[in-house]
């Protein structure tokens, strides 16, 4: 299979890949200067895996509080399924040169008052993600998990309108759309793999049986070939 070639340059702001992820990784917009809302409370840790070799890329929310304190992307339950979903191990998960993790905020965003994560900053897509896509030029596989990711890059693919800014559970029905719809950088749209959606899992069975198996099959060829 031929690697996809963007037609993008890199941004011009940024001379390489290294350099555009120190600037994210000392960023502390949420906490000193938020456009949205209260300020972070807690010290940023920006979280991010990537290079300019990986082909595949998984786009989720935001760190957890078990991320945070690891400072690696889906070191939690939610990790173990994933990677039980694209099949494959954890050395394989965390080997950026192959596999890129841009969640839709970098940063753990913190807890509402009833203990669940609160959403991705909205200051960070804007900022970062548009300058990151452009040093990842290999890239044949993005993973949508969760309706933050799907409703930032699914607007970018051209889609029957019952497939876009629809619910988590449209979206997904959706999914061999989106997954035809661009050939050259297949997206693969899931739920997110929380434990809060082990009822939706249940009463959704087709997309273990669909789904799932289309998603390993293309994670296991960009990983061989
Ligand atoms: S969430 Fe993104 S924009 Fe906000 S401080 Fe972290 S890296 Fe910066």
């Amino acid at each position: 299979m031929k690697n996809r070639q963007h037609s993008l340059p890199p941004h011009p702001s940024w001379p390489s890949l290294d350099a555009l992820v120190r600037a994210v990784r000392k960023c502390r917009i949420c906490r000193d200067e938020p456009w949205y809302g209260r300020p972070l409370d807690h010290e940023p840790r920006p979280i991010v895996q990537v290079s300019g070799t990986a082909r595949i890329c998984i786009a989720g929310q935001a760190p957890g509080i078990r991320a945070h304190t690891s400072g690696r992307p889906f070191t939690d339950p939610s990790g173990v399924r994933l990677r039980q979903w694209m099949g494959i191990d954890e050395e394989t998960f965390y080997d950026e040169t192959r596999i890129a993790v841009l969640p839709m905020g970098f940063c753990f965003p913190g807890l509402t008052a009833g203990g669940s994560d609160l959403p991705p900053r909205r200051e960070c897509a804007p900022t970062w993600r548009a300058a990151l896509f452009t040093w990842l030029p290999r890239l044949e596989l993005l993973l949508l998990v969760g309706r933050h990711a799907q409703q930032w890059h699914l607007p970018q693919l051209s889609l029957p309108s019952h497939c876009i800014r629809q619910s988590v559970h449209q979206t997904v029905r959706c999914w061999r759309e989106i997954y035809e719809a661009d050939t050259r950088l297949r997206h693969v749209v899931l739920p997110h793999p929380s434990w809060r959606n082990n009822s939706w899992l249940k009463k959704n069975p087709w997309f273990a049986a669909e789904v799932l198996p289309v998603l390993q099959h293309q994670v296991h060829t960009l990983l061989v070939s």
